[in-house]
C-alpha cells in the first residue's frame, strides 16, 4: 500500500483532510504529521488579541479531522526531511518513511537576523507558542508593519496597551498602506515608518538608528521566512529557501514531493505568501492526490489574478483591499468575521 505523508496542517492539508473525510482515498497509507492537535486559526488572531474572540471559537480541532478522513494522525515536528531517503525524521527521533509527501508546513519569523530578537522578542509564530508566552503588558513594540503587524498592533491597541509599531519598509501593496496608515493613527497606534529595528537588548530596549526605547514586551511580525529543514532536504529551493514546485505544486528536484502555502514558491507563477492562495492550492491537490492513485495526469494550479485581502484595525472595523480596489468599514469586520467563522466550522 503506498504511504502519503502529509506534514502540516496548514491551510491546504485542511482543505485535503475535509475532502478525504467526505470522500475517502482507498489504497494509501496516509498519515498527517504536525505539532498541535488544536490549532488556532491565523485569521482570527487579531480578533482573538482584540478580545472579539474566545479561544475556542478560533481553534481547529485537527486530530479529530484527522480521524474522519481515515488518517493517521501523528503528532509531532519534522526537524529534518531527506528527500533522497524519503524520510522525514521528527524532532523526537522518530522517522517516518513515504512513498509520497506533501509539505504543507507554513513559514517561521526569523528571528536570527535580528540580533537579540531570539532573546528578546517573542515571536508571532508558532501560534500556540506566542498565545502561552503573550503577557499582558502595558508598552508593547511591534516590529514588522505588514499587515499582520499592522493587525496586532491595532488589535492590542484595542485591549489599552500603548503600541509602537516599527516598519523598515511602506506597508504593501501602497493601495492597502493608504487605508491603513490613517487607521493607525487614529486608533493611537505609535507608528514609525523608515525606522528598521537594528538590535533588540534586555529589557526589552529597542534599537532603531539611533534611538533607544523599553518596552514591556516586543513582538516580532517580521513576514515569512522559510523553515530551515527545507533547504537542507535536497529539495530544489528558490534563492531564499523556500521549496520551487510545478504548476501541479510538485517540486522541481523530487515529483513525488509536493509543497503548497507559504512553504512553496511556484516557479512559473510566483505570488504572496497568504493564507488565500494555500486553500487553493488545497484544493488542487485534494484533486491531484486522486488522480496519482487513479494513474491520471496531475492538473496545474492557476493562481487568481486577485484575492481579497481583509485586515482588521482593532475595533469591529476592517479595511478590504483586492487589485486596486479598497474600502472600508463596520461591515467589512463583519464579512470577515463570517468568512473566517465559516471557515473554521466547516472543519468541525
Ligand atoms: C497574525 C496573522 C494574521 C493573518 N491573517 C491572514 C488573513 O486574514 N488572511 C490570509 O490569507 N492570510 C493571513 N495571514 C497569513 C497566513 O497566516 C499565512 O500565509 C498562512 O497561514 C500560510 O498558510 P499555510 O497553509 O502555508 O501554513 P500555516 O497555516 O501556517 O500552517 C502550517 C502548519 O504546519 C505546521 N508545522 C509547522 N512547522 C512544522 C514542522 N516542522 N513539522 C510539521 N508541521 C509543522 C503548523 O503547526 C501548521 O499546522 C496572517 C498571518 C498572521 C501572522
Amino acid at each position: 500500500m503506498k504511504r502519503i505523508l502529509l506534514i502540516g496542517a496548514g491551510h491546504g492539508h485542511l482543505v485535503v483532510l475535509r475532502s478525504l473525510a467526505e470522500k475517502p482515498l482507498y489504497g494509501a497509507r496516509i498519515t498527517l504529521v504536525t505539532p498541535y492537535a488544536q490549532q488556532v486559526y491565523s485569521g482570527m488572531l487579531p480578533g482573538l488579541l482584540a478580545g472579539h474572540y474566545r479561544r475556542a471559537d478560533t481553534q481547529i480541532d485537527v486530530a479529530a479531522l484527522a480521524e474522519r478522513a481515515y488518517v493517521e494522525f501523528a503528532q509531532g515536528e519534522v526537524e529534518r526531511l531527506d528527500a533522497e531517503g524519503r524520510l522525514a525524521i521528527l524532532k523526537d527521533g522518530r522517522s517516518l518513511a513515504y512513498d509520497t509527501a506533501s509539505l504543507n508546513a507554513g513559514s517561521m519569523i526569523d528571528a536570527s537576523s535580528l540580533p537579540g530578537a531570539r532573546h528578546h522578542a517573542l515571536a508571532v509564530k508558532p501560534f500556540d507558542h506566542f498565545l502561552s508566552q503573550l503577557r499582558s503588558a502595558e508598552r508593547v513594540a511591534v516590529v514588522g508593519a505588514g499587515a499582520a503587524g499592522a493587525e496586532i498592533a491595532m488589535a492590542l491597541r484595542h485591549r489599552g496597551a500603548q503600541v509602537t509599531l516599527y516598519s523598515g519598509a511602506p506597508l504593501q501593496p501602497p493601495a492597502l498602506g493608504e487605508r491603513t496608515i490613517p487607521q493607525l493613527r487614529r486608533r493611537k497606534v505609535d507608528y514609525r515608518p523608515g525606522m528598521p529595528v537594528t538590535r533588540i537588548e534586555l529589557g526589552p530596549v529597542v534599537i532603531a538608528g539611533a534611538a533607544r526605547q523599553a518596552f514591556d514586551l516586543v513582538i516580532l511580525a517580521t513576514g515569512a521566512a522559510p523553515l530551515p529543514w527545507l533547504k537542507s532536504s535536497g529539495l530544489a529551493t528558490d534563492e531564499r529557501g523556500f521549496a520551487l514546485v510545478h504548476p501541479t505544486l510538485q517540486s522541481l528536484s523530487h515529483p513525488e514531493v509536493f509543497a503548497l502555502g507559504d512553504c512553496a514558491t511556484l516557479r512559473d507563477s510566483p505570488h504572496p505568501k497568504s493564507g488565500v492562495y494555500a486553500v487553493r492550492h488545497g484544493e488542487l491537490l485534494a484533486a491531484n492526490l486522486r488522480r496519482l492513485f487513479s494513474a491520471e495526469p496531475l492538473q496545474p494550479y492557476v493562481p487568481q489574478k486577485r484575492a481579497l485581502l481583509l485586515l482588521t484595525c482593532g475595533a469591529r472595523y476592517a479595511i478590504a483591499q483586492r487589485g486596486g480596489w479598497t474600502a472600508q468599514g463596520r461591515a467589512l469586520w463583519w464579512l470577515k468575521d463570517g468568512i473566517d467563522r465559516r471557515w473554521v466550522a466547516s472543519f468541525r
